[in-house]
């Protein structure tokens, strides 16, 4: 897939190279948004953003303003003489953005995630060259948020850009969301045209952690950032933990360390190839390691085997784990890690055992 760049869209693009959304979660007033997006102007927002139809969990909390928000957010925008995007969730949504004049779209997580929904999307879009940003889906499956970029390709856009905003696990602490940027970085690694920005309030959740995670989108080389910004963020009729007055934001956009991507000082560079074939060295030593080790396995595999025992014995596992991932976070490596490896290099271990066990005896089921 082949996009545009969004600094090919034709926006205004000033803030230190990189592209930032601002505005308030929700349009709550005309007043509300004319002030939210001034001060989003005065952080360097290109883009504006308000929400005004909003997906809750719940039925019965504040659901957006609806259509009587549209004029509101278009004429504060054209007094700002800036684009504004919106979230749409559904056709009908797509008709009154697109009557009201609104330049851009974006698709939520809780919509990205229901391939009918998007395709509806799609279809309302028919012949329409807007702009459109596509949010992760809520649950970390890249597969379906590369699905939901694809049904807009086939339908001709090429104005796309990502927008990640961190996923629905059951443990993000200390975020509302994980940002398991391992997601994004791997989309980007794929369709390399893709544009991919940051939502660091939706990752985030409480305007503390704002500062880190921007800092860390742009290190990451992401495109920029969709932040949100209210006029008395304390008051926000949603969200209001994580909004930020757009005084704060450009305070917190100073403070922010602008890396270059890459350098021609011949100094830095030799250090730098030298320190990386060490890395090359060692990632082929413990990948070879990793070989050695599940032939051992297999050889286990097949002692089980003629003795008839099974694969896992329970006691064992349970006292290798807790050993081995204590020596890998004496390594001083992150807990989170620790155990996913120790787990991950056991279950390659289970697979090769029983590959061993099983292969030639487990008939197959006709094709
Ligand atoms: C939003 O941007 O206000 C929003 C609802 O975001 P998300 O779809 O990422 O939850
Ligand atoms: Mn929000």
């Amino acid at each position: 897939m082949d996009f545009i760049k969004v600094k090919d869209w034709g926006v205004d693009f000033d803030v230190k190279h990189q592209l930032l959304i601002a505005g308030p979660c929700s349009a709550e007033t005309a007043e509300q948004v004319e002030k939210s997006f001034e001060g989003a102007l005065n952080a360097g927002a290109n883009i504006f953003r308000a929400g005004i139809w909003k997906p809750r969990t719940r039925p019965n909390s504040f659901e957006g303003v609806g259509e009587i928000g549209l004029p509101w957010i278009i004429q504060s925008a054209k007094k700002f003489n800036r684009p504004v995007a919106i979230e749409v969730a559904k056709p009908s949504h797509v008709k009154a953005a697109l009557k009201a004049g609104v330049q851009m779209l974006w698709i939520g997580a809780r919509t990205s995630v229901n391939p009918f929904a998007v395709q509806d999307i799609v279809d309302a879009l028919e012949g329409q060259d807007i702009p459109i940003f596509i949010k992760n889906p809520i649950n970390p499956d890249l597969e379906l948020w590369i699905g939901a970029i694809e049904r807009f390709y086939k339908n001709g856009h090429r104005k796309v850009a990502g927008i990640h905003r961190g996923f629905s696990v059951s443990n993000a602490a200390p975020y509302r969301n994980a940002p398991m940027w391992g997601i994004p970085i791997e989309l980007k690694r794929r369709f390399p045209s893709l544009d991919i920005i940051v939502d660091p309030s939706h990752i985030a959740g409480k305007r503390k952690w704002l500062p880190s995670l921007s800092q860390k989108a742009i290190d990451l080389e992401f495109a920029g950032w969709m932040i949100e910004t209210h006029c008395d963020p304390d008051n926000a009729w949603s969200d209001a933990a994580q909004q930020l007055k757009g005084e704060d934001l450009k305070k917190m956009l100073d403070t922010l360390i602008y890396r270059d991507s890459s350098s021609t000082n011949p100094e830095f560079l030799a250090n730098l190839e030298a320190l990386r074939y060490d890395i090359d060295q060692l990632d082929a030593e413990i990948i070879q390691l990793l070989g050695k080790r599940m032939e051992v396995a297999q050889e286990i595999g097949k002692y089980k085997d003629q003795a008839g025992i099974t694969i896992l014995q329970m006691d064992r596992w349970k006292t290798i784990f807790d050993k081995r991932v204590a020596a890998t976070k004496a390594e001083r490596l992150s807990d989170d890690f620790s155990t996913e490896f120790i787990r991950s290099l056991h279950d390659e271990s289970i697979r090769q055992q029983a590959s061993v066990m099983n292969s030639s005896k487990i008939k197959k089921p006709a094709e």
